[in-house]
């Protein structure tokens, strides 16, 4: 018999039956074979699924009688469904009063099938979600919303009922980076990188007596790609090289002992050269896939590779900043994920680039910064991603603090090959935006200019890496080679 023609006194027979069925099941589960167990389990879960939608859907309907005045729907919820009140009485009534909101007065109105809360009620309604899973859905949604791009939203609500469905809620909210990045408006996932800086953290050394000392860290993507890249290649298991004997230390031995590797590095180093080759002689090479789309765009978002941050994702914003100093690797796809560039070492200024730009620059080069040579990074003007050159005429020294100001609030400068009056040779717009205006200008060029650089990595992926060594071996040595220091002032 179709299940459209059972009343309800039929259904309900059939249910009583069931549960009949049920009650004292593990009595005689002797009898059966470990297959037949298996399959048992199978419509057992099934079962327990439909009772599950079905207890939603009594609840929908006795809240569009006006069953549950007094108590409300959460009341009416724990007395009628006792088994609700250990837990779950309440994603059931919110559900509920979700579903029901559009009603007015007595008209029933169904949630729009297109809308949130009508996809989740669809999935609700066939088992496949349940009460607490649903609300959970809805309450990302809610959350993800206003930064996605509005057309968006049906295809996000889908794929979290999808995650949440297969992996549960916690996994659904760890992928709301990637689908951020994926269909967030312009900028969101770089304004939700801004603001987790300002909670990343090292806390102070924590030390009873004799102990470990203990700290706790909070990163940004960012800088845990950063830290990854620093100690990957140094946390590896070492094989002893005379004997040949394994490398027995846990990974986390490994990791603790390569980042004390990497601060004794850099603190012998300051110590040897003075300061002289500081942050900026050191870039640990960062692999990153990102599409030529995001890439030109400022969209999506890069995926480091390679090292324990892998998946990580870095926002457009961070990757350019990145792209300023670190050896980046970029991996470019194009739209059907095709490998465009062989990613090789790309657009970092020589060491006798830099060389000059400590003599030029002296220090930071934004306007009112006194911060010295050895603590700042040199920045592309024109960005590496927009076509810009490693040459000194698009280059200014920036600290830390002042090249993410830069970045951010995508300011642009112009380099003059005299001094102004205080000696500067770089020359910063303060208005936000002016980077944006002065790259349209650029490329609004008159009739007869020399064409500009195309705007896509793949023509000049290897401008500034030094020429003649391709291979980042070579290349690497030739960083962290100890003769590059500042000459006297
Ligand atoms: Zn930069
Ligand atoms: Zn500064």
């Amino acid at each position: 018999m179709a299940r459209g023609t059972l009343t309800i006194v039929e259904r309900r027979s059939r249910v009583e039956a069931a549960r009949e069925a049920l009650a004292g099941l593990g009595e005689v589960l002797g009898q059966a074979s470990g297959a037949e167990l298996g399959e048992l389990m199978g419509v057992v879960d099934d079962v327990a699924a439909q009772a599950c939608a079905a207890r939603v859907a009594v609840t929908v309907e006795a809240a569009r009688r006006g069953e549950c005045t007094g108590a409300g729907v959460h009341g009416w919820v724990r007395e009628h469904a006792p088994s609700l009140r250990q837990g779950g009485a309440g994603p059931v009534a919110a559900l509920v009063r979700e579903v029901t909101a559009a009603d007015t007065g007595l008209a029933r109105v169904e949630p729009d099938p297109g809308s949130p809360v009508g996809l989740v009620w669809a999935a609700v309604t066939t088992g496949t979600v349940a009460a607490g899973t649903a609300t959970a859905v809805l309450r990302e949604v809610d959350r993800l919303a206003p930064l996605l791009r509005p057309e968006a939203v049906p295809t996000v609500t889908a794929a979290l009922v999808d995650l949440a469905t297969e992996w549960g809620p916690t996994v659904m909210r760890r992928l709301r980076p990637r689908l951020l990045a994926d269909h967030g408006r312009h900028g969101v996932l770089d304004d939700l990188h801004h603001r987790l800086e300002g909670a990343a953290r090292l806390s102070m050394p924590h030390v009873e007596s004799a102990d470990l000392t203990e700290y706790q860290l909070w990163m940004t993507p960012e800088q845990a790609t950063a830290l990854e890249a620093a100690i990957g290649p140094l946390s590896a298991p070492a094989p002893n090289p005379e004997t040949g004997e394994r490398d027995l230390r846990p990974a986390g031995q490994r990791r603790v002992e390569a980042l004390t590797e990497v601060c004794r590095r850099s603190s012998t180093r300051d110590a040897d050269q003075a300061g002289a080759d500081g942050a900026a002689g050191s870039p640990a090479a960062v692999h990153v896939t990102i599409t030529l789309t995001d890439l030109e765009h400022r969209t999506g978002a890069a995926e480091v590779l390679g090292s324990a941050a892998t998946a990580t994702l870095l926002p457009p914003e961070a990757l350019r900043r990145i792209a300023c100093d670190a050896a980046l690797v970029p991996h470019v796809l194009g739209t059907h994920g095709e490998h465009l560039d062989q990613g090789r070492v790309a657009r970092l200024f020589t060491r006798a680039q830099r060389r000059r730009l400590w003599l030029r620059d002296r220090g930071c080069t934004y306007p009112g910064c006194t911060a010295p040579a050895a603590w700042t990074r040199a920045h592309h003007l024109t960005h590496w991603a927009d076509g810009g050159p490693s040459d000194i005429t698009n280059a200014a020294l920036l600290c830390q603090h002042h090249h993410t100001t830069v970045h951010r609030r995508r300011l642009a400068a112009h380099t003059t090959p005299t001094p102004d009056p205080h000696g500067r040779h770089v020359h910063w717009d303060l208005t936000d935006g002016s980077y944006d205006r002065h790259l349209a200008h650029q490329r609004k060029r008159a009739p007869g200019d020399p064409p500009p650089r195309p705007p896509t990595p793949l023509h000049h992926a290897h401008i500034g890496a030094p020429d003649h060594h391709d291979d980042l071996e070579l290349w690497w040595a030739e960083l962290t080679d100890d003769d590059w220091t500042l000459p006297a002032a």
